[in-house]
């Protein structure tokens, strides 16, 4: 299997910005090819942002690089070192497992990195073969685009490569790329790697080199790395609020998993919300519930004392991280429930508001209500109504309950004024119709492992619009087949 060095997507003029860091924060090496690699799936809108057309991506050059089958020349490839704390507990030293960093491309939008994911074994695979699995890839990338589409701070994703080569999990697979993009891929963890090793020289440059880069704005503060743990907390409790908001569970939030720059990042067992349930776990193997839908708010402030806890020597003192990290929960709440009022279509704030949502969450609790389709389908409720409004009541077992929230929710809008038509469009902006349900990828998945990849082109075009309806594509709104009860997803990827 010979690889072409020099072939490169001529205009993305590569830069190496991570690479300027000491030599001990990564290790440059090169990807390791696939067997005939192909395209799966690539994103239109990803590849705009740094000005690269459908004919490259689907060239062979286009092909080569996306599969790690051919290097660009300016290319400087590396995988980096990073720690964390995965389940609660200290897990030591992790890093790039399996991904490889092309570099980055400057665009008017600044920095784009592009990553391979799956690219083969690293230094830092620990027992893993570095590769990831169509599966695997498929829901990252369509989950990437999906949380782009609903508003949702995200790393993005390029493309999909795949090849026959076998890669063995449960069963045996195909293995496959994705190509994530983000300004950084730098992580709690890699903060914490230096924190943990006693590095201190190493801990300052990483987090000079974040500021410098990614927040130069906190740089003419008085203590630029506490306005800067400051402003992890806020996108981090921001992110997370949008997370429930949709009913998104990340299933694995440890700190190797929670970028610097608030962007949710790593999708491997996550899920949508569909019956609802606080205590929902998505992920199979977290027997515990410590990444459950309720526990998500909880952890992201457990892994920004993480992270204050490895900024503490560049801070200076206990005083000063402890301030800042009170500051996290206020930031959720105020997030959360303003994405709260905006579901609702309520346009201004009264105290007994809380005492609605309250009631709201346990009655769909009582009545494992999919999330999704009731505060869409709240959007066609009238204030003035005759006839009760059965699209949304019949997702209630316990209809009386819904009927009695129903009234004091009307009580809530006739305080404002509200008008059905202008509150519709304005709920239907923010409840969306369509989520990356996992019976969906499942379909999605299972054809393109018989290599059809149309619904996961369908799925992707449906997904970058989720607001929108569809009318051509109403069933993916649906509730999910009984069959999709059996659904396991672990964190085999
Ligand atoms: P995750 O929690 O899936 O983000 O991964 C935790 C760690 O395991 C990271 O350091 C990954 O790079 C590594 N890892 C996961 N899967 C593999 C694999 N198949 N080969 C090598 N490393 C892996
Ligand atoms: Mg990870």
């Amino acid at each position: 299997m010979g690889k072409e060095k020099v072939t490169e997507i001529d205009f993305l003029k590569w830069e190496n910005s991570f690479s300027s860091l000491p030599s001990s924060f990564f290790t440059f090496l090169d990807p390791l090819p696939l067997t005939n690699p192909y395209m799966v799936s690539f994103s239109e809108s990803a590849a705009a942002l740094i000005d690269l057309g459908s004919s490259e991506l689907l060239s062979q050059n286009g092909v080569n690089t996306f599969s790690g089958n051919a290097i660009p020349s300016a290319s400087k490839t590396l995988s980096a070192v990073y720690s964390g704390h995965q389940f609660g507990q200290w897990a030591g030293q992790l890093g790039d497992g399996r991904a490889i960093l092309l570099g980055n491309v400057q665009t008017e939008n600044g920095p784009w990195e592009l990553q391979l994911k799956g690219a083969g074994v690293t230094p830092y695979s620990r027992r893993g073969d570095g590769r990831a699995v169509l599966r695997s890839s498929i829901r990252e990338f369509l989950c990437s685009e999906a949380m782009f589409g609903l508003g949702i701070p995200t790393t993005r994703a390029l493309c999909i490569t795949g090849s026959k080569d076998a890669v063995y999990r449960e069963t045996a697979e195909t293995a496959s790329v994705v190509t994530r993009m983000s300004p950084t891929f730098i992580r709690f963890g890699s903060f914490e790697h230096w924190y943990y090793s006693e590095n201190s020289e190493n801990l300052k440059i990483l987090a000079d080199y974040t500021l410098q880069t990614f927040y130069p704005e906190l740089l003419e503060k008085e203590n630029p790395y506490k306005a800067l743990l400051s402003e992890v907390i806020r996108r981090t409790a921001s992110m997370v609020a949008q997370w429930q908001s949709v009913g998104f569970m990340h299933g694995v939030m440890n700190t190797d998993n929670m970028s610097i720059l608030g962007l949710t990042l790593d999708y491997g067992p996550f899920g949508f919300m569909e019956a609802f349930n606080q205590g929902h776990i998505c992920n199979h193997s977290d027997h515990q519930g410590r990444y459950s839908y309720v526990n998500q708010p909880h952890i992201g402030h457990w892994n920004c004392r993480a992270l204050a806890q490895s900024l503490l020597p560049l801070i200076g003192t206990v005083e000063e991280v402890q301030e800042v990290l009170t500051e996290y929960l206020p930031a959720y709440r105020a997030r959360y429930d303003d994405i709260l009022h905006q579901k609702l279509g309520l346009e201004s704030k009264y105290p007994e508001d809380q005492k609605l949502f309250d009631t709201l969450f346990s009655i769909m609790q009582e009545s494992q209500v999919d999330f999704t389709l009731f505060f869409r389908r709240l959007s066609t409720l009238k204030i003035e109504e005759f006839e009760s409004n059965t699209a949304i009541r019949d997702l209630f077992i316990n209809r009386d309950a819904f009927d009695d929230w129903s009234v004091q929710y009307r009580k809530r809008l006739k305080l404002e004024n509200s008008s059905d038509e202008s509150r519709k469009i304005k709920m239907n902006a923010v409840n969306p119709k369509y989520i990356l349900r996992n019976y969906l990828l499942q379909v999605a998945i299972e054809n393109a492992e018989n290599d059809d990849f149309t619904e996961v082109n369908k799925l992707l075009k449906i997904m970058e619009r989720p607001f929108d309806e569809q009318p051509e594509y109403e069933e993916y709104a649906n509730l999910p087949p009984d069959w999709a009860a059996d659904i396991a997803v672990s964190c085999s990827s």
